[in-house]
């Protein structure tokens, strides 16, 4: 068992907060980000979840005799639940073996007239396959959503990913990179598609104040404890809690509530956010030259399997996505890892059918591929607060294990 490190490492890498980033400032985060990516203009939600669904609401008012979308076996809950509460269909897709992508054939079986929309997803920051996706759409008269939500700041050639697809979005919630605790950006490179969207919100999203109250204060708390120090208390207590339970689902924060709550981003948090933002893309180069350093540590151990960035895609690097060879020796590897402190986690738990709780909602299809992802997946934290010691530590234990 590794030594329990003493100061808590986060499992995705998040840019921290300063004091200063907390005073009053110009509500332009939207403008900023658009600025920074290089995209016609954002529109802000209160989290990607509620991104999503004010897109599949759009979308499902421009073709009304479609009432299916098609969404990786192995992403997200809240995903589905979007998709629930949109009030359409949820329709799986498998994964290729061995790999976070829509399995091509998969796909086409399981899209035909009644699809509204495919979701390709860059998983982890990873540049997904959107081309397949689109091909797929454009015969079938189906529309692209790109679930971007792990990945703001990925590009493929040099444009931003959610604008190959119709719609995507970008997550700013707690621990997905740039976050005012909960908050989501919605893209389309159609501006009659984004004035549609623009309208479908400022009929679905009341202003709610009491949960923007709420909001601050869990942004307050997330910039006082997104630190070395604060996050044994904020994260890794709660995180070996659940293990201690047998409840990996609530270790990983899978464990979503069934009702996506809708209101306005107040002026506070969008100034959090804009201030935050002039350091993203130092941070996100920061990050990337990090996990290259680390991917090649990494592919020197025999048995783990890494993901990197294909030609021409210039993804983003929270964390680093890993393939063990069986269940057996990844649970071998978290069993020490995971409760260690050193950022070691897993992506989502199950594959989606696989969550007892989204019964009601997930069809029980046979998911193989994303079955297989599920139980051989491992995700390092990338943050800049992991060591050279620290990473050659978590190293040691991977190839302990896989000797
Ligand atoms: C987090 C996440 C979402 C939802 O974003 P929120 O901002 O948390 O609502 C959607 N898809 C994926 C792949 C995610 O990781």
């Amino acid at each position: 068992m590794l030594p329990r490190r003493h100061h808590e490492l986060p499992p995705t890498a998040g840019l921290p907060l300063r004091p200063s980033d907390l005073l009053p400032g110009a509500p332009t985060l939207a403008a900023d980000i658009a600025a920074l990516l290089d995209t016609p203009p954002l529109q802000l939600e209160c989290s990607g979840t509620a991104a999503l669904l004010i897109a599949l609401t759009t979308l499902r008012e421009m073709q009304p005799q479609r009432g299916r979308v098609v969404v990786s076996a192995f992403t997200c809950p809240l995903v589905a639940i979007a998709v629930q509460q949109a009030g359409l269909e949820l329709q799986l897709c498998d994964l290729r073996h061995g790999h976070y992508d829509m399995d091509p054939a998969a796909l086409r079986a399981a899209c035909d007239e009644r699809t509204l929309a495919i979701m390709p997803t860059h998983l982890a920051g990873r540049v997904a396959d959107v081309d397949d996706a689109l091909a797929v759409a454009r015969q079938v008269g189906a529309y692209v959503i790109e679930d971007a939500a792990q990945a703001l700041g990925a590009r493929r050639d040099g444009v931003s990913v959610g604008l190959a697809g119709d719609v995507g979005f970008f997550s700013l919630a707690a621990g997905k990179g740039l976050s005012i605790y909960e908050g989501g950006l919605l893209l389309a490179r159609d501006p009659s598609l984004r004035e549609r969207l623009a309208h479908t919100a400022a009929r679905l999203v009341p202003r709610r104040p009491g949960w923007e109250w709420k909001r601050h204060i869990e942004l307050l708390g997330y910039a006082a404890l997104y630190r070395p120090w604060g996050l044994r208390l904020a994260y890794g207590n709660p995180l070996r809690r659940a293990l201690r339970r047998g409840d990996p689902v609530a270790a990983v924060g899978d464990d979503f509530p069934l009702t996506i709550p809708l209101h306005r981003v107040g002026r506070w948090r969008q100034a959090v956010g804009a201030h935050a933002a002039v350091r993203l893309p130092a941070f996100l180069d920061r990050l990337s030259a990090q996990a290259q350093r680390r991917l090649s540590r990494l592919r020197q151990i025999g048995g783990v399997e890494v993901f990197d960035d294909d030609d021409g895609a210039r993804g983003t690097w929270p964390f680093l996505l890993l393939l063990l060879p069986d269940r057996q020796r990844r649970d071998a590897a978290l069993a020490q890892l995971w409760p260690s402190g050193y950022g070691v986690s897993r992506l989502f738990i199950h594959a989606l059918p696989d969550y007892a709780y989204l019964a009601g909602i997930v069809p029980a299809q046979d998911v193989p591929h994303a079955r297989d992802f599920a139980a051989r997946s491992l995700t390092l934290g990338n943050s800049p607060w992991m060591t050279e010691a620290d990473f050659e530590a978590v190293c040691a234990a991977l190839e302990a294990v896989l000797r």
